[in-house]
């Protein structure tokens, strides 16, 4: 039989029945070669920089992986478009960053990056063996951020609803202690994550969402990714503070606060090993003001155009 994937490790991952047999992107192109979910040259890049072979596999340290997983998703138009997305990302940013360079900001081809990420995200996690027993609901909260993320890839749409948050890790370095931060798990490591979640007025005990809101976030190396819905933060009582990156695209750089940790550690699960947030006060990450939306939705535009 064929193999599904690049490593033994991953083979029993993925349900083979739920392998795609043409392009997931564009529908009609034959699928090329293995394609790499998340980047492959991020894990060469975390190899040289910090001389390691490989690396533990979803954190845990009994399974160490040399390759990040890969599947044949794509043809090779495709594959090619998503390559031209990654070449300001990594010559500009990330191999600066590891070459003790200053690296270049983040500008509007880091937005289809993360998107590009994000997408295969969906489109790989929708075929995990662990997804099949609670397929509907999968597809109930994340396929339509997959189809929005999909025809915006395509070019068929101009915007696709949703944002990308992008986290130096130098943001966190400066602002935390050095004793609560891991540095080689802060520098060296790879993530990627999916959650979804209910939002409510939970003062007011008003439910705000009927379906779960998805999150999409992931980390290669030395920048975390947040991609969420438009708007996403409104009405929030936890203080994030971004700086919008990009005139046209919803691309925004996250400042450090301490809600941002606290944010962060309910978001992973309590597996957020880089940085001790201990001290952090956590909050409610699924209350939102009901006012504050009912004005987003309801009220003027410019209430949709003020960043968060
Ligand atoms: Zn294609």
């Amino acid at each position: 039989m064929e193999k599904l994937t690049n490593l033994g490790i991953y083979e029993e991952l993925f349900k083979a029945e739920k392998m795609p047999t043409k392009c997931l992107l564009c529908k009609t192109g034959e699928l090329d070669e293995l394609g790499h979910i998340i980047p492959k040259f991020v894990m060469r890049w975390l190899k040289r920089a910090s001389k390691l072979n490989s690396f533990y596999f979803n954190n845990d340290r009994e399974k160490m992986v040399a390759d990040t997983p890969a599947f044949k998703m794509m043809c090779k138009t495709c594959e090619d478009k998503f390559s031209t997305f990654e070449k300001y990302f990594t010559d500009e940013i990330f191999k600066k960053y590891y070459r003790g360079k200053t690296p270049s900001p983040i500008d509007d081809e880091v937005y289809n990056f993360a998107i590009s990420i994000a997408w295969r995200l969906i489109a790989s996690t929708e075929r995990l063996k662990d997804t099949q027993p609670k397929e509907n609901t999968f597809e109930a909260i994340y396929s339509l951020s997959e189809s929005m993320m999909r025809d915006y890839l395509n070019n068929e749409t101009e915007k696709c609803h949703h944002s990308v948050y992008a986290l130096p890790i130098d943001k966190l370095t400066k602002n935390i202690s050095k004793n609560l931060i891991d540095d080689n798990a802060l520098k060296y490591t790879i993530r990627q994550g999916l959650k979804a979640h209910l939002i409510a007025d939970e003062r007011r005990g008003i439910a705000l969402s009927f379906i779960h809101l998805p999150i999409i976030h992931f980390k290669i190396g030395c920048y975390y990714f947040f991609i969420l819905q438009d708007n996403y933060f409104a009405g929030a009582d936890f203080e994030i503070s971004s700086t919008k990156a990009s005139k046209s695209k919803e691309l925004y750089v996250l400042d450090y606060t301490p809600d941002l940790l606290g944010f962060m550690e309910w978001l992973m699960d309590g597996h957020f090993f880089e940085v001790n947030t201990k001290d952090i006060p956590l909050k409610s990450y699924t209350h939102r003001d009901a006012p504050t939306l009912w004005n987003l939705v309801f009220g003027s535009n410019k209430a949709q155009s003020d960043p968060v």
